[in-house]
């Protein structure tokens, strides 16, 4: 079965062998405070900086999720007010959980059809605007023209993204915000269990204002043991293992992007030519590259997810309140060309 659920998603074809390798290594047993560690974890974030473009002076933290991400930036960043865009599930999941943390959590839902508005100014200083990059429930996305525009409009706020069904399958432009965020299951094509922050200095300087060190997963407590390329607890070695081995294997960002977005165009090319499959989002210029939503009746879309699972493909369901009514297409990296067409090729004859 091929996984074109936009994640947990297809893994890279060389993992099983990289776990094998980590056996043999003895990877699955070495101490979280061992120089052996600490050589990896180094390496694995320096990798990360290396092919994702992602500024020198930014740390790259290891969490247990995305969603913990939320969690850090409400407790440990959320001097004053957040600022939560969000025209989709997770958007609006981020400001819900901030909510329950933070009283001081606004939330500035928009249309899926429509940009964001870049001219937006938000007044004070020290707040935080967080914006879904990919918005993976109904695969949507903000340029980074717009994330650009904003944060010259809003140099004394921190920008966070989440960027978890993006980063790692286009070319983002992390000078534009002060926290990205993203698990792995998605364009890392890696299995489940494991999320990546990265942090500006700007951010680090805001944690130090805050200065919170409730939680294991205190920002501030992080960053002492990132220091040392450590952590504050012990952490899926098993994984960043992994991670470096995937990424040591991996093209730059920007070859990786050039890609991803050749493949999103096939499908938009394709999608033309198919009556009976829409596109779930009209407006080209906010459609996500790495999520790709098709609407359909309720009856339309389980009779092809049946059929799909039938031929050895797994699309993905719909989400929230789409979920009866578009099935979803990841376009992460670790799917294949020819899986891309063997799915299209089934598409037409099955519809
Ligand atoms: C998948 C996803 C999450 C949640 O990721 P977890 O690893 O389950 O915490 C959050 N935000 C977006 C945009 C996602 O696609």
């Amino acid at each position: 079965m091929i996984s074109f659920y936009p994640g947990p998603s297809r893994i890279h074809d060389a993992l099983p062998r990289y776990v094998k390798d980590a056996a043999r290594d003895g990877i699955m047993s070495i101490n979280h405070r061992s120089e052996v560690f600490v050589a990896l974890s180094q390496k694995t974030t320096s990798l990360l900086k290396q092919r994702l473009n992602i500024p020198k002076d930014y740390t790259v933290y290891f969490t247990s999720s995305a969603t913990e991400c939320w969690e850090i930036i409400a407790q440990s960043l959320l001097l004053h007010e957040s600022y939560h865009f969000y025209n989709g599930a997770f958007g609006k999941k981020w400001f819900e959980y901030t909510s329950k943390i933070n009283k001081n959590a606004v939330g500035l839902p928009f249309d899926r059809e429509t940009e964001i508005n870049p001219d937006i100014k938000f007044s004070g200083k020290q707040n935080i605007i967080c914006i879904t990059q990919n918005e993976t429930s109904n695969g949507t996305q903000v340029s980074n023209a717009i994330l650009k525009k904003i944060r010259a409009k809003n140099p004394g706020h921190l920008i966070a993204i989440d960027a978890t069904s993006s980063m790692a399958g286009i070319a983002l432009d992390f000078n534009v915000a002060d926290v990205w965020f993203a698990s792995i299951q998605k364009c890392f094509g890696l299995p489940a269990g494991m999320g990546i922050m990265i942090c500006s200095p700007k951010a680090i300087k805001q944690a130090k204002i805050l200065a919170e060190r409730n939680h294991y997963n205190s920002l501030l407590f992080m960053h002492d043991m990132m220091i040392n390329w450590q952590t504050s607890y012990t952490p899926n070695v098993l994984f960043i293992y992994l991670l470096m081995r995937v990424l040591e294997n991996s093209e730059s960002i920007a070859s990786v992007n050039k890609e991803t977005v050749r493949r999103y165009k096939l499908w938009e090319e394709f999608l033309k030519n198919q009556p009976n499959l829409k596109p779930l989002v009209r407006n080209k210029k906010v459609r996500s590259h790495t999520v790709i939503p098709i609407e359909g009746t309720p009856e339309f879309i389980k009779a092809i997810k049946t059929k799909a699972s039938k031929h050895g493909f797994l699309l993905g369901e719909g989400y929230g309140d789409l979920k009866s009514t578009t099935f979803r297409i990841a376009n992460f990296p670790a799917l294949k060309l020819t899986e891309h067409k063997r799915l299209m090729k089934f598409l037409t004859s099955a519809v």
